[in-house]
């Protein structure tokens, strides 16, 4: 079932998506050549416990994962697509890195992620960064009252294939409010024109995840978490949690 968020509602939920912005922020900064992705977990759950808001990932456990998810961020490093879990793995010059935050402050949850090359940048992930965050965009840009759920994914795809890349045909984006997930769910791929009506009050969180390689498969690691491409090219994941008003799409997780 979806639910419609009330303004008061979109506005609590403003503040959550305000602590999941300052947590990536931090691990942004402290990412470096050198430092471990426990590191980075480390400070995302500083600025959770400073902002007193809990964790929707610690202890998450879907019907696919083989154990409770152990930290407060996915860390996912080159070719893992999303959901990598940190570990005491050291970044290297040159990686790509994706981190995926939640956030539950009084009662309401916020979803982000943010892509990044740590040390010297290849010029490729430059430009898969870039495309990511161009699907991002015109999926935001399509979030809006009148419109259809399809129209948002199919804003996301046509940017991916356009810029020749794949995405995980079973992940998306989904409904957020109280839980980090919920109805409906948000395919990265679609038809105009169909699907659920978007209107106020809709809450959304909007995550394109590219994949250099251009194949559209994805395989589990061995820890049972882990999304890695199949042909072992370099992915990208970036999300933001959206409301959508009648005064167009509200991003709620920037800073
Ligand atoms: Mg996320
Ligand atoms: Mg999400």
């Amino acid at each position: 079932m979806v639910e419609i968020k009330t303004d008061a509602a979109m506005d609590a939920m403003r503040e959550a998506g305000r602590v999941v912005a300052r947590a990536l922020a931090a691990v942004r900064e402290a990412a470096g050549v050198g430092v471990s992705l426990q590191e980075l977990d480390e400070a995302a759950r500083a600025v959770l416990a400073e902002a007193g808001a809990g964790s929707p990932f610690l202890g998450y456990r879907p019907s696919f994962a083989p154990v409770p998810f152990p930290a407060v961020i996915c860390t996912s490093v080159n070719d893992a697509v999303s959901h990598g879990i940190p570990t005491g793995y050291r970044l290297r010059d040159g990686d790509l890195v994706s981190i995926d935050c939640g956030a539950e402050l009084d009662g309401w949850a916020g979803d982000a992620a943010i892509t990044f090359t740590v040390g010297t940048p290849r010029p490729t992930d430059l430009d898969l960064i870039d495309a990511t965050q161009q699907a991002l965009d015109a999926g935001i840009a399509a979030a809006q009252v009148g419109s259809r759920l399809g129209d948002i994914s199919h804003a996301i795809d046509t940017v991916a294939r356009k810029a020749g890349c794949g995405m995980p045909a079973d992940f998306g984006g989904h409904g957020i409010g109280r839980r980090m997930h919920e109805d409906p769910h948000v395919p990265n791929r679609g038809r105009p024109g169909r699907g659920f009506p978007l209107r106020h009050g809709l809450v959304l969180a909007l995550e394109p995840m590219l994949m250099a390689g251009g194949q559209n498969t994805y395989r589990t690691g061995t820890d049972g978490w882990t999304l890695r491409t199949t042909d072992g090219s370099r992915a990208a994941h970036i999300e933001h949690t959206v409301a959508i008003t009648d005064q167009g799409p509200r991003i709620l997780t920037l800073p």
